[in-house]
């Protein structure tokens, strides 16, 4: 099964930035939020300027699969393109004298090397106007690369905390989303993501300033720095928001321990877990999920990269997979991991040999474990079934 090629996926990345962020960026700061990028409903333009030597599809070569995107953080979508038109916009000084030099810095150790950078370059992000850019980049890239629903998390404590405040942030986010289905065929939802390195005091004030200002949020999300910060920690947020009647998500088992897994699933009552590979170090908790059919959201270049997986060769997936567990593929913070949705199924076709029978039950999977509308998902799956894959 071919996905758009890789080289050419980076291609029309790359051209989407150079052809559109640098020209429109400069009268982009002065509208009225909310607006629409103009230079960015794109056929057209991609099509008439794509180079002649690019890696054309083949006649007849199946579109990419269509997919939910499940793990996905909107500030983990900021490209170095557009960290440095952002902070030209903004009058902000960066560290790096050039792209190249930000590229250098994604080479990293562990979580933490990467939350340093993370956290760094969201210091570009300033008016809802650069969240809406942010995100529409992102929406952009993702239609690309097969995604049809995107539930989309939001940091918002890593914002406040640096004197952005919550309309801003979920504002910006939120407009484009609202749009989302008509400007690039993705419906998408929100999600609320707390830090779990802070308090628990400091995720519910947040909470709560969210349900007060009627943020259009599906649900919470619990991510960042995992090991010593177990979901216990969280128990009351999760209780106000299944009260708030939201959808409750979060990351277990990337890092932290098998007992972080099943913490989430006891005591936080998590509908979906993010990223849970470590599942597969205790047998009876895999069959716990099997049994519950309990949605596993993979990230594999991100697990790759922060080296919770030595090389792409030996992540657990296959064997989740055969082990009958629900998993799905997802691109995490694709700007930081070397890859999108697209990117992900390629190198998993190509260095793992994942099937194409794979590859279209994880598409399923994603869409079934998803808190889009029973309508849509049937919309989505005969979408799937009817894609030639
Ligand atoms: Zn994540």
């Amino acid at each position: 099964m071919n996905y758009i090629p890789i080289g050419r996926a980076r291609q029309i990345g790359s051209m989407l930035f150079t052809l559109h962020w640098f020209d429109s960026i400069g009268d982009a700061s002065g509208r009225a939020y909310p607006y629409r990028m103009e230079t960015y409903d794109g056929e057209a333009q991609l099509t008439a300027e794509e180079p002649e030597e690019s890696e054309e599809p083949e006649a007849g070569e199946p579109l990419p699969l269509p997919v939910a995107e499940l793990h996905l953080h909107i500030e983990g979508t900021l490209e170095p393109e557009l960290i440095f038109a952002l902070a030209e916009r903004n009058g902000i000084e960066l560290p790096y004298k050039d792209l190249e030099e930000l590229r250098s810095r994604y080479e990293f150790t562990d979580l933490q090397s990467f939350l340093d950078l993370y956290y760094a370059n969201m210091a570009v992000l300033q008016t809802e106007q650069d969240f809406a850019d942010m995100t529409r980049a992102y929406l952009a890239r993702a239609a690309l690369a097969g995604v049809r629903h995107a539930e989309i998390m939001l940091d918002p404590q890593a914002h406040l905390s640096r004197g952005v405040s919550l309309e801003t942030c979920v504002n910006g986010v939120a407009s484009v989303l609202a749009g989302s289905r008509e400007e690039f065929g993705i419906s998408t939802l929100l999600i609320a993501a707390f830090l779990r390195d802070l308090t628990e005091e400091s995720a519910l004030e947040v909470l709560e300033q969210l349900l007060a200002m009627d943020a259009p949020i599906a649900g919470i999300g619990l991510d960042s720095a995992e090991v010593g910060n177990p979901p216990a920690k969280f128990e009351r947020l999760f209780a106000r928001a299944k009260d708030a009647g939201l959808h409750r998500i979060a990351h277990a088992g990337e890092e932290g321990p098998p007992s972080y897994i099943i913490d989430a699933l006891d005591i936080l009552e998590v509908e979906r877990i993010d990223h849970g590979i470590r599942c597969m170090e205790d047998p009876e908790l895999v069959e716990r999920l099997v049994d519950e059919l309990m949605p596993l959201t993979v990230c594999p270049l991100s697990n790759v990269r922060l080296r919770a997986v030595d090389t792409l060769a030996e992540h657990p997936l296959p064997a989740m997979l055969a082990a009958g567990l629900n998993v799905c593929v997802n691109s995490d913070d694709p700007a930081y991991f070397g890859g999108y949705v697209d990117d992900n199924f390629a190198q998993l076709q190509s260095v793992i040999g994942l099937s194409e029978f794979d590859c279209v039950r994880m598409a399923a999977n994603s869409i079934r474990s998803s808190f889009a509308s029973e309508e849509r998902k049937a919309e989505l799956l005969a979408e799937l079934a009817a894609s030639g894959h």
